[in-house]
């Protein structure tokens, strides 16, 4: 189906596999505040990083996977069906960096990443810029061979577990004064302080804290790119992220249809399986016809990526979907559920974990609002027939 090749069955068996083996250890995250000991998750890491799931994104000449988007988006499914995040650790560092990257930030920051020595966080959001990046009010401003940033940045996932952060600000001073540059801080640093940590509706154990940034010192090389490029990266990944979201999307969906499915033939009210009531089968049936929908949607859109579409295209096409893959996996968590009843509100039931884990899909990496407002930018200017 879906006109897979043999090398990308091998790795979605591969990452399926994995996947399965996590399974059996959400209901003591779930328990514990998302965490499992921490050797646990250490060979977790080691485990991805040993089956080739881990940095799929990356070039080969930097160590990583090489897959094409297609085969990142195979994977990335099956991380999806696992509750609680416990398959972050098949991460996908960032992949526009190496392209802008000196020779200094390739060695210092990049290849230990691939190699899953360091990781990265992202202090972009603050309270009044999301959805409207453009709004930031961080700044940067250059003092000799530094830069110094200020600003409060919101919901920076992973900064627990991260040993470096991309901070994006708006510069001060000089020939670029006003736009945005993006800069590495190495975690931690002086001035670099959590204001608090606020609790989230999913139990993970990468946390989202809101993080102050006062007089915080960079070396100028830290800078990524030039100056005045720090929008065009969050676009790039803007991109790439959707894609993922959708990915693990359709894998959420996925373990929910299974699941929803196996209990409706097995439960019995009134003498017969719940399956064989209407009302039931509705619920299942438009689950898995959105599921292959949005599935077909995502693959099709990964296809066009790896044959070079143009990127106002896949701009959009990311997208859509996106918002379709996102919505979907809402309204099927919504439905499990349903048919799991009383169960299906238990924090050890898939589906409430889901239900509630799902739901940031469709507000991180740009609401479905904003999805919405990019696609119908792009109909209006270039007409509905080349986007789809
Ligand atoms: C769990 C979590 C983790 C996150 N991780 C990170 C991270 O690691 N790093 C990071 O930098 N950010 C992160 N974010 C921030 C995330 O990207 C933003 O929350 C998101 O982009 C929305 O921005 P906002 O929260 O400010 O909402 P707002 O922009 O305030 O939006 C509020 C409402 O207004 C609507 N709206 C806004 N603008 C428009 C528009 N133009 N047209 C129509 N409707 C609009 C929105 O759709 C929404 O319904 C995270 C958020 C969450 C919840």
């Amino acid at each position: 189906m879906y006109g897979l090749s043999d090398a990308d069955l091998q790795l979605q068996a591969r990452a399926a596999a994995f996947a399965d083996e996590l399974i059996p250890l959400e209901v003591e995250a779930e328990l514990n505040r998302g965490e499992l000991p921490k050797d646990v998750t250490a060979a977790h890491k080691a485990r991805a990083i040993e089956l080739g799931l881990f940095a799929t994104n990356m070039p080969p000449e930097l160590g990583g996977g090489g897959c094409t988007t297609l085969q990142q988006v195979l994977v990335q499914e099956q991380v999806g069906r696992v509750t609680n995040a416990l398959a972050w650790v098949a991460a996908t560092p960032p992949s526009w960096l190496p392209q802008v990257a000196t020779p200094y930030q390739l060695e210092k920051f990049i290849r230990p990443t691939v190699r899953g020595e360091r990781e990265e966080c992202y202090a972009i959001t603050e309270e009044g810029a999301g959805s409207d990046v453009d709004g930031i009010v961080a700044t940067a401003h250059r003092d000799g061979d530094d830069y110094v940033l200020n600003g409060e940045k919101w919901h920076v996932t992973s900064y627990n577990c991260a040993d470096y952060a991309f901070f994006q600000g708006r510069l001060v001073g000089g020939t670029h004064d006003g736009e945005h540059a993006m800069f590495l801080v190495d975690l931690p640093s002086p001035g670099v302080a959590v204001l608090r940590t606020p609790a989230y509706m999913h139990t993970f154990s990468h946390h989202h804290p809101i993080v102050t940034f006062t007089d915080v010192r960079v070396p100028a090389t830290h800078l990524v790119g030039a100056e005045g490029d720090g929008m065009s990266f969050a676009y790039e990944w803007f991109r790439f992220e959707r894609m993922m979201v959708a990915a693990r999307c359709l894998g959420g969906a996925q373990r929910l249809v299974d699941e929803m499915t196996a209990f409706a033939a097995e439960r019995e009210v009134q003498g017969r399986p719940i399956a064989q009531l209407g009302a039931i089968q509705a619920m299942l049936a438009d689950s898995l016809t959105e599921l292959f929908a949005a599935r077909s949607m995502v693959y099709e859109t990964a296809r066009g990526i790896d044959a070079g579409a143009d990127v106002k295209i896949q701009h959009s096409q990311c997208s859509m979907a996106k918002l379709y893959a996102s919505e979907m996996a809402g309204r099927v968590a919504d439905r499990a559920v349903q048919v799991f009843g009383g169960r299906g509100y238990m924090r050890e039931n898939v589906a409430e974990r889901l239900f509630r884990e799902l739901r940031v899909e469709r507000i991180w990496e740009g609401t479905s609002e904003v999805q919405r407002s990019i696609i119908a930018d792009q109909m209006i200017k270039r007409g509905p027939r080349s986007l789809a």
